[in-house]
């Protein structure tokens, strides 16, 4: 599928709900309310039966997120449905890793290669802090875990907070020296300002990178053969054996290489992250349309994709938008 701006769109992330067993500061309100009841949110044979379409329309790429896609019950049997689904040639998942040590054995049984951990501090009371609870040293068990059973890579998270994490950066980026880890570094993005704390403060993809740069010896490595995995920017520490990457969604916008559809839990499909102009897939889903239907539905989202969006920290949109857990990052 070729949007009107020449993108082909071959990747659909998929949230299977918009509950979570944590309540991330920039992220949730502390109540963690869920906006959905069951009936709110697509079955799966609904949302199988999306992908399947979309595959046949050119998805090629499929990954499972949330709010916490772990806490959903029958999480494992989805996931295989899609590892078996013909046409997919990339499953993967985001998780925050509070459930990955029981999972990732089950998960990687169902075809679940690759996955992504969320994770903002190495340091336990600033995890449960930031979290509201939750425990770091389940989430390192996790990832622990994940590599053992053969996922490959583990990309771990981290959201980078001026006044927060940014003296973490450097021990980050230092577990990727003996791990075969990627340690990505996100730029916070002002989404759902009305429903997050004020909290932590905007830290450049840039920045970040210089303060590595300050003590290590930092090569782009080519991946996909354009220096890039997704909208990462990837690097090697000299002497490392994993990779560091810089995502900067807000300081250096990544929209001309944009790829992505995004289906929400509750059955909306959006064309760009910060934009709350959606499709509903549930109605039609629901009235029992055909196939035909929901491929017309599933173009018009591609063809309504925004060249780029216009969000900056503390914009009216960026105040506007559903919150991440709703979209699923
Ligand atoms: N619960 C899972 C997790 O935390 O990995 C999956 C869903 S979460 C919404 C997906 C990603 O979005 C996480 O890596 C999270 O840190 C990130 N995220 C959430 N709110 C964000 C924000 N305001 N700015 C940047 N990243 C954010
Ligand atoms: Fe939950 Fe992920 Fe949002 Fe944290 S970032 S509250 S783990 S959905």
């Amino acid at each position: 599928m070729k949007d009107p701006y020449g993108r082909e769109i071959n990747y659909l992330r998929v949230s299977v709900t918009d509950r979570c067993n944590l309540r991330c500061r920039y992220c949730m309100p502390k109540e963690g309310l869920s906006l959905f009841g069951h009936n709110d949110i697509l079955r799966y044979e609904e949302i199988l039966r999306v992908v399947r379409i979309a595959v046949s329309l050119g998805v090629a790429k499929v990954r499972v997120t949330g709010g916490e896609p772990l806490v959903r019950k029958g999480i494992t049997e989805f996931l295989r449905a899609l590892g078996e689904m013909e046409g997919i040639a990339d499953l993967s998942l985001t998780t925050n890793g509070a459930l990955l040590e029981a999972f990732a054995t089950p998960l990687k049984e169902a075809g679940v290669r690759r996955i992504n951990v969320s994770l903002d501090s190495l340091d336990k009371e600033k995890y449960r802090f930031i979290t509201r609870g939750g425990s770091m040293e389940a989430v390192l068990r996790g990832i622990s875990r994940a590599r053992d059973v053969g996922m490959d890579p583990v990309k771990i998270n981290v959201v980078t907070m001026r006044g927060f994490n940014d003296d973490e950066i450097l021990a980050f980026a230092d577990l990727t020296l003996d791990n075969p880890y990627e340690v990505r570094f996100i730029e916070l993005m002002p989404l759902g300002g009305d429903a997050r704390e004020p909290f932590g403060s905007f830290i450049s993809a840039s920045e970040i990178r210089k303060a590595i740069e300050e003590r290590h010896v930092l090569k782009e490595v080519n991946i996909g053969g354009n220096g890039t995995d997704g909208p990462a920017v990837m690097c090697r520490l000299e002497g490392g054996v994993g990779l560091v990457g810089f995502i900067s969604p807000i300081s250096s916008h990544f929209c001309h290489r944009c790829n992505r559809l995004r289906l929400t839990a509750d059955g909306h499909l959006r064309s760009c992250l910060f934009s709350d102009g959606e499709i509903s897939l549930k109605e039609a889903l629901r009235k029992g349309c055909s196939d035909g239907v929901l491929e017309e539905l599933i173009l018009r989202a591609v063809n309504a994709k925004p060249m780029r969006h216009d969000i900056a920290q503390g914009t009216r949109a960026a105040l506007r938008c559903r919150r991440m857990s709703a979209i699923g990052g």
